[in-house]
């Protein structure tokens, strides 16, 4: 098996150049007694939050009152901070200057909103792999789904295929796997989908915390991607605020996405008449503090080098990848075998190992956190013939290359005591 040493040797260059803007370390106590530093390797379910965001927080918390109705000043100073939080949100997203910045609790809540906005007789068209989130809101609506190829390539014909026979009003699309980090052509995916007078949704929940989004791409050329859809606890921001980004024209026409105050721009006692823009969806004294803090993460990132920020996820996962394949009877999963790259999201088993047990010994023995089961993607577990489920170890900024040595090395004596 690859050791700790061998790994450190062979990805010299996988610093920690961002570790510095995450929250403190975490002690977490070992079964055997004692504790070790939590090697916190669940990124992807949800990211701890950075040390800016939390500084945040705590600057906006004094001034905490409600928005948009409020003379008073700290009213005043929290309705600026909703507000400007859109524009923050924009700018991270790359969105075009007219696009709404909704926001809501999160990534399952944005593409519920947006499900009551495609125009009635056009289907929504998607894939099987996606996240349930990305799945079941359109199933309540016209839909069709296709099942992924083996290759991105066929995959990609299969959806040419399916948009070529009209009639699909949106293609919705994973940016980056929940289930093994890979990362789809998103530039070729939306010039399909608008050359067949399709608009494309990327489920952004795993793509936005680990990659630069351009929604708008290049103004004259037809890959600009129409919605995106996220998530402020995975962007290293408390749980409770998401963003779904996107052309105005849907939904501003669609149905409110909750009835009630602030939606509304005349209420009699048997009539309305709803606002357009974002507060048509946002009915209800809203998040600020989870608006205010999702902006923050996403400010941070948006200033990180992107070149740096991907190559140090890269390392990370690539000396994962290395030294999980490295131990007899561990197998890393793919959906591909030509996805164009990865994100740190690395899904494995062992054999002759159920996941969830294997994960209770990586907690208790070692002090690491993985995922295991289905990772509400049961159609994609199927697909990869894991119907009993996985593990899944992701990671992100201010991930060590110590943490990812640490699962290696963990997984390997597993293995070798034959436990
Ligand atoms: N889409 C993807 C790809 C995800 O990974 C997740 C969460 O795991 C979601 C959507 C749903 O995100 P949330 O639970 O924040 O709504």
């Amino acid at each position: 098996t690859a050791d700790a040493a061998e790994l450190s040797a062979r990805y010299p260059d996988a610093l920690e150049p961002l570790a510095a803007v995450v929250g403190a370390d975490l002690a977490a106590p070992l079964v055997t007694g004692g504790s070790v530093r939590y090697a916190n390797l669940d990124y992807a379910a949800s990211a701890p939050a950075l040390a800016e965001v939390a500084d945040h927080l705590t600057e906006v918390l004094p001034f905490y009152a409600s928005v948009h109705r409020g003379a008073g000043y700290a009213s005043q100073i929290s309705t600026s901070v909703y507000e400007n939080a859109r524009g923050t949100v924009r700018a991270f997203a790359g969105a075009r200057p007219d696009d709404a910045v909704v926001f809501t609790r999160n990534t399952t809540d944005s593409l519920n909103l947006l499900a009551g906005c495609v125009p009635p007789g056009l289907d929504v068209l998607y894939l099987d792999i996606e996240h349930h989130a990305n799945l079941l809101p359109w199933q309540g609506r016209p839909h069709r789904s296709v099942v992924a190829a083996d290759t991105v390539a066929e995959t990609l014909e299969r959806l040419g295929a399916e948009l070529a026979h009209g009639g699909v009003g949106l293609l919705a699309v994973t940016g980056a796997s929940n289930v093994t980090g890979e990362v789809l052509p998103l530039a070729e995916l939306a010039a399909l989908a608008h050359a067949h007078g399709a608009r494309i949704l990327v489920d952004a929940a795993q793509l936005a915390p680990h990659r630069r989004i351009d929604m708008a791409g290049d103004p004259g050329a037809v890959t600009g991607i129409d919605y995106l859809a996220f998530s402020g606890h995975k962007l290293y921001a408390p749980f409770g605020s998401g963003v779904l980004v996107g052309r105005p024209d849907w939904l501003d026409a669609g149905r409110p996405h909750l009835a009630g105050g602030g939606a509304v721009s005349e209420v009699r006692l048997e009539s309305v008449a709803w606002a357009t823009g974002p507060a048509r969806h946002e009915a209800g004294s809203p998040n600020v503090l989870g608006a205010a803090t999702l902006a923050r993460a996403a400010e941070v990132l948006g200033a990180l080098d992107p070149v740096a920020w991907t190559r140090h996820e890269e390392q990370l996962r690539a000396a994962l990848v290395d030294g999980l394949e490295a131990i007899d009877g561990v197998g890393v999963h793919r959906l591909f075998a030509d996805a164009p790259s990865a994100i740190g999201v690395v899904n494995f088993s062992i054999a002759g190992y159920d996941a969830g047990l294997a994960a209770a010994y990586l907690s208790a023995e070692h002090g690491i956190g993985v995922r295991d089961g289905r990772f509400c993607a049961h159609p994609a577990l199927t697909r990869l013939g894991l119907p009993a489920g996985s593990l899944r170890a992701s990671f992100g900024v201010g991930s060590r290359l110590e943490d990812v040595e640490r699962l290696v090395a963990a997984v390997g004596q597993l293995v070798e005591a034959g436990l």
